[in-house]
């Protein structure tokens, strides 16, 4: 074990510091094309950990790089030293008395944030495309911003207070005095070069000018220089250089911004123009008019969501040259929207569109403009070809030149061979992404990227005198040009600020300041074709804030790069090695299967798929023999998987629940329900319906033994409302088929759900009646299965739909926890289940922070770590008063019941409880 890793195991947790080869590779990587496999990871949750992991740099002279989500684009957030991961203990979160200033660690992702500010009607200046998945370490370390933040609401403009670690680890907090003093006394001198630097760049009239010029447009090339002309306090100028300095000058614990406001009623409209130059000349007509965005997207870019439902059929017919600009405005009521839009008008009148522009305030049509907006980028990586890399550049302009140097770019492009490259941007502020596809395993295509880029870099810098990096910070990519782009006096300024911070060199060596001028090309991440459904993954890293697995092990982008790497080697000839044994446990066992990854995907891919096809080709012959007896013999397994719980129940009322998780492995858990009892046919008069009740509730009875079991509640609940309830012939023998499909056993699963479907359109009458099935993962298993066969409700919907308005509702007093799991959530059912729950409770509760419970059919039981850290938030928004938890699928209910000690159940049985007959008098 080397010193460093000694240093950090005798002082951080031991899981905190992490070695395996897996993790070191699949945690190692980020959303750029470089790749280097940090030495070792150490997870920091406070300011001493970081201090401690500063001082282990420091004593091995190892390089320290600082990660928060991963989504960087330039290089920037990767290491070959120590990766120093920010974990939960930073997620804090403050906002002041009247919604002003919010004060938010770097854990924090920043959608989290904005969800929270929401009520007030505010938000944080700063909006990366990438803001659900991206934390606010590195928003405010990369200065990131977006479509409607502009160079006037970024982290650098809305900063009002920092709390920094500095390279020698001292701790600085610019809003508390205290802190101030004492930094004052032990780093004066630091202080002092500060202020003399100012002095100095202010009284530099020309070098002064061309920072004011520089950052008139998006810029985060290098430092961020203008904190040496807009401040003359030391402290302002140090904590306005921490902004996009990219965890090269100190580690951000803690940021204070100055919110801004969330205007609730927005128009948006999609204007097409006959060519690129009236677009721009349109952008220059509209930088004066109160519009929040205007993006700009080429005919390359149309073309790649042209096909898109919703869009005008125009767009298919348009001229080569044509482009579009999507603009919206905002006002807090729609007076003001209408104001807006009238100013607009006025502003574009004699500017020939294709169309009359139209503008548009129903959500849903400005919802799909902006989805096929921030469509663009995945369309060109989803059609790459397999093994390239899909890249996006990121550069900006002065107004007035965006029209020569849109189609200089594009000529430039085509000269290049990028025939497949797309262009578009936040227009208004000049900054346009262009998106190609790469091919960095053969070294004549490194060649051509390498000429295209110099090629970019002299258009941008010598031509237009523009930005290289306008918001995805300059990290290893831009690098060896900051000196280019700025030029000699102010790139020397850069080295000085880095040299004072840093004297060590230790802090993200490479990123920023690199004396290599091939720093751009070195580094480059292979890309192997491993699986077909997820070779298209651009590791955005998008998906990970919703995996229940993340951060336990792995998460839906760490699956995929570990499985890239694993065909690399395999292709190499290379042994899998402990990447291959470990990926057994994180990879596969520890994936809940949900497939809420691909909801945030933007190339749709579904992790959950690759786990079963993994799981499906490591299934020995004895296992896939027991699964299909399994599947052949499911009333056999039903009736003694309820012995078991029979017994165990006996068991644990002798020797305790305790005593059989020990010796289950975790397996039986606190509150295990007693055996299920398969329900009776009931003869009633009524609308005929189909009602299947699901294996899950036929094996797992309720917690409480006195309680009724699940299928007779709804059969109650069904003849309530006037139905005639008509049960599938030998239900107890079937099953949807979906335990086998988690396994990997695709066929065996298949055969399952025909069986299923052949009983239920027996008892449907082909279709006749509705059916129904009472757990939401099995209905959309068989939804998915019936494709529109047969019309198949999850209970939950039917509930809403055709039970609520003929059932009389007394709602419940005291708060209802509601748990929506992930197959409601991927159908986008979960609307009509609050709807459901709010009409039945007074108060409803949905904890934060929870998205799958991670019990998965049969996880709860094989692996509990899963459905103990998918929960792990759970606790907090959980009042104490709270007794009573709801949900729509049986095994989720015994985990999230295990989990809280709250009684989670179908709401099946909150629905009978507020709709039961009241006594007449
Ligand atoms: C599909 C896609 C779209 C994107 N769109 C945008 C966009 O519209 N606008 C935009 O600006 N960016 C965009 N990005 C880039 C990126 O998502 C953002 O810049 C984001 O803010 C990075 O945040 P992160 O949490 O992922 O930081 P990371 O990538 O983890 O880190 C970013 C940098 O900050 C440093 N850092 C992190 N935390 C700290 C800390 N506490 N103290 C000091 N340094 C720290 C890291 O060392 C690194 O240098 C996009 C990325 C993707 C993949
Ligand atoms: S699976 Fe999708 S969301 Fe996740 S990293 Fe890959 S492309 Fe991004
Ligand atoms: S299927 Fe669920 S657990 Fe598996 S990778 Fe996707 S989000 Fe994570």
């Amino acid at each position: 074990m080397s010193q460093l890793i000694q240093h950090l195991r005798q002082n951080l947790p031991e899981t905190q510091v992490i070695t395996d080869d897996l993790r070191r590779l699949a945690y190692g990587t980020d959303a750029s094309f470089y790749r280097l496999i940090p030495q070792v990871i150490a997870v920091v949750e406070s300011e001493n950990d970081v201090k401690t992991v500063l001082t282990a740099a420091k004593a091995n002279n190892t390089p320290i790089t600082f990660r928060a989500a991963g989504t960087s684009l330039s290089g920037q957030a990767i290491s070959d030293g120590i990766l120093a991961l920010i974990g939960e203990g930073f997620a804090d979160y403050a906002l002041n008395a009247d919604a002003s200033q919010v004060t938010v660690g770097p854990g924090i992702v920043g959608g989290e944030v904005n969800r929270r500010l929401a009520p007030h009607g505010k938000k944080i200046g700063p909006d990366p495309a990438s803001i659900n998945a991206c934390k606010i370490g590195g928003i405010a370390a990369n200065n990131a911003s977006g479509m409607c933040c502009g160079t006037a609401q970024n982290s650098y403009r809305t900063l009002a207070g920092l709390r920094v670690v500095l390279a020698d680890g001292t701790l600085l907090d610019s809003e508390d005095p205290t802190s101030r003093a004492a930094f004052a006394h032990s780093h004066g001198a630091l202080l002092d070069e500060l202020a003399q630097m100012g002095r100095a760049t202010r009284a530099n009239a020309a070098l002064a000018e061309r920072i004011r010029h520089k950052f008139k447009i998006k810029n985060t090339t290098g430092y961020s220089l203008n904190a040496l002309i807009d401040y003359e306090d030391p402290f302002d100028i140090l904590t306005h250089l921490m902004i996009g300095s990219e965890g090269t000058l100190g580690f951000i614990s803690r940021i204070t911004y100055q919110t801004v406001v969330e205007d609730p009623c927005k128009a948006s409209a999609l204007v097409f123009f006959p060519d690129i130059r009236t677009a721009c000349e349109a952008v220059i007509a509209l930088k004066p008019q109160p519009v929040s965005a205007v993006e700009l997207l080429d005919r390359p870019a149309l073309h790649s969501v042209e096909n898109k439902p919703g869009l005008p059929p125009i767009i298919r017919q348009l001229g080569e040259e044509a482009a579009a600009l999507l603009i919206e405005v905002r006002a807090s009521s729609s007076d003001g929207i209408a104001d807006k839009i009238a100013a607009v008008h006025a502003a574009m009148a004699g500017i020939a569109t294709v169309e009359p522009m139209v503008f548009s305030t129903d959500p849903a049509t400005c919802d799909m403009y902006w989805k096929v907006r921030k469509g663009t980028f995945p369309a060109v990586g989803a059609m790459r070809r397999t093994g390239t890399t899909v890249l996006i550049e990121d550069i900006a302009f002065h107004i007035e030149n965006l029209a020569d140097a849109t189609l200089d770019l594009q000529a430039l492009l085509r000269h290049h061979g990028y025939h497949e490259a797309i262009i578009f941007g936040h227009a208004l502020e000049g900054n346009l992404h262009f998106v190609i596809t790469q091919d960095f395993g053969d070294s004549s295509e490194v060649d051509r990227y390498a000429r295209f880029m110099d090629d970019v870099c002299h258009l941008v810098v010598d031509k237009y005198d523009g930005s290289l990096k306008a918001e995805h910070g300059t990290g290893r990519n831009m690098a060896p040009f900051v000196e280019l782009e700025w030029g000699r006096e102010a790139a020397s300024l850069m080295r000085r600020i880095k040299q004072l911070f840093d004297p060590a060199g230790l802090l993200n060596p490479g990123v920023i300041i690199n004396d290599n001028p091939h720093a751009h090309l070195e580094n480059l991440k292979p890309m192997p074709a491993a699986e077909d459904i997820v070779d298209r993954c651009i590791e955005c890293g998008f998906c990970e804030p919703l995996c229940p697995s993340h951060r336990l092990t792995l998460s839906p982008r760490q699956r995929i790069v570990s499985v890239r790497e694993l065909a690399r080697r395999a292709a190499a000839g290379e042994a899998a090695g402990s990447i291959g044994e470990d990926y057994a446990y994180m990879g596969l066992d520890t994936c809940a299967g949900c497939g809420l990854c691909s909801t945030a995907c933007p190339v749709g891919i579904d992790t959950g798929d690759l786990t079963r096809r993994l799981r499906g080709r490591r299934l020995g012959d004895t296992a896939r023999a027991v699964n299909a007896w399994t599947g052949e013999h499911f009333g056999t397994l039903a009736n003694a998987s309820r012995l078991g719980l029979s017994v165990g129940h006996a068991v644990s009322g002798v020797l305790g629940d305790n005593f059989l998780a020990r010796i289950s492995g975790g397996a039986w858990k606190k509150n295990m329900p007693h055996a299920g009892k398969a329900p009776a046919a009931r003869t009633t008069q009524g609308d005929p319906v189909v009602y299947f009740p699901t294996c899950g509730g036929r094996i797992f009875g309720p917690s409480q033994s006195g309680d009724p079991q699940l299928g007779d509640v709804i059969l109650e609940l069904l003849t309530r409302a006037g139905y005639a309830p008509i049960l599938p012939e030998g239900f107890d023998q079937l099953c949807c088929g979906q335990m086998l499909a988690s396994k990997g056993m695709a066929e065996e699963a298949e055969g399952m759900s025909n069986t299923l479907e052949a009983a239920l359109m027996k008892a449907s009458q082909n279709g006749k009646y509705p059916v129904i099935m009472d757990a939401s993962t099995c209905s959309a298993s068989m939804q998915k299965h019936l494709a529109g066969k047969l019309k198949l409700y999850d209970f939950h919907e039917f509930a809403h739909d055709a039970l609520l308005p003929r059932l009389l509702i007394s709602k419940q007093a005291g708060p209802v926890a509601l748990h929506i799991n992930c197959s409601v959530r991927k159908n986008g059912a979960d609307g009509k289940l609050r709807a459901l729950l709010q009409a039945c409770a007074d108060e409803v509760i949905e904890p934060a922070g929870v998205t799958c419970c991670g019990f998965a059919g049969d996880r709860g039981f094989v692996v509990p770590e899963l459905n103990q850290h998918a929960l792990r938030k759970i606790h907090d928004d959980l009042p104490a008063n709270c007794a009573c938890g709801v949900s729509t699928n049986r095994t989720c209910e015994i985990g999230l019941t295990a989990e809280t000690g709250i009684d989670y159940q179908s709401v099946a049985y909150l629905l009978e409880e507020c709709s039961r007959p009241q006594p007449t008098c």
